[in-house]
């Protein structure tokens, strides 16, 4: 059985988290590192994260999840916002590592007309700086819709990315809607989609799921999510998804447009999924 939860606001601390989680029926959430707008974040308090530990080990949560701001962009044309992204990558890492087994989720990056490949060299650089810290977090590249430059629109960017950085601490977040966005079937061929993870990524690599619907056909390349059911992937997909033997024990997060008791709703229908 795989961990099922959904994304929360952090503006109440830590432990309000765990707290909110249980009231949903969840064992693991995910959260901004920072204000998703701007890039200040305040100090975490380590009495909140100690209690929030000690709740959610005491519950039997699974990894949780940060998520890295969505203005870090580790492959902007700027040398100097360029230089700043990576600082704010290395300052999260250092923050989320108080939270124990914490994995870090972030968008590998937009190249805007630089070309991937110089992209993908800059994101290397920005992860291997970081990643020399020796925290105890896993870092996650998300696979992306491929909207604009978006790099990680394809399982091959994420695995150059992989080959470029050498670190058992770099591993990738699978989202339901980013790769159907992106023309991987997971509804008509969820088994070749794996397949491919597995040859190109591998599934050894993989470390959560993002399960969300999508607003818009196969292949678009919008990023929309939709809530289960109400989307182009539906609901049957989703359940093979989620129970499908390849990805259990792993944290699944929704990205829904909800509030609490939409997610409340839609982390009991996951759970009522049975492996067939
Ligand atoms: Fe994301
Ligand atoms: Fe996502
Ligand atoms: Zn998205």
């Amino acid at each position: 059985m795989p961990f099922f939860g959904c994304h929360l606001s952090s503006t109440g601390g830590f432990a309000a988290m765990v707290k909110t989680a249980r009231s949903i029926g969840a064992d693991t959430f995910q959260f901004f590192t920072r204000n998703p707008r701007g890039s200040r974040a305040k100090a975490p308090d380590p009495g909140d994260i100690q209690n929030a530990a000690g709740e959610m080990q005491a519950q039997g949560f699974g990894p949780v999840v940060a998520h890295g701001s969505y203005t870090m962009n580790l492959c902007t044309r700027d040398p100097e916002a360029r230089a700043f992204a990576a600082q704010v990558l290395a300052e999260d890492l250092r923050r989320v590592a108080l939270l124990p087994g914490c994995l870090y989720n972030f968008h590998p990056g937009s190249h805007v007309a630089q070309g991937a490949e110089v992209g993908i060299g800059q994101i290397a650089q920005a992860l291997e700086q970081a990643l020399a810290q020796e925290l105890p977090v896993t870092v996650l590249l998300e696979t992306m819709a491929g909207k604009g430059s978006e790099i990680g629109g394809s399982f091959r960017e994420l695995r150059a990315i992989l080959d470029a950085v050498p670190s058992p601490r770099l591993g990738v977040c699978l989202d339901t809607c980013h790769i159907w966005d992106g023309g991987y079937d997971i509804a008509g061929n969820l088994e070749g989609v794996l397949e491919e993870f597995d040859r190109v990524v591998g599934l050894n690599r993989l470390k959560a799921l993002h399960i969300n619907d999508s607003k818009n056909p196969l292949g678009a390349r919008k990023d929309r999510h939709a809530c289960l059911g109400e989307g182009c992937i539906g609901l049957e997909a989703l359940g093979r998804v989620v129970t499908h033997p390849a990805l259990q024990a792993l944290p699944m997060i929704l990205e829904t447009p909800n509030e609490l008791p939409g997610y409340a709703r839609e982390i009991a229908l996951l759970r009522s999924f049975k492996i067939s």
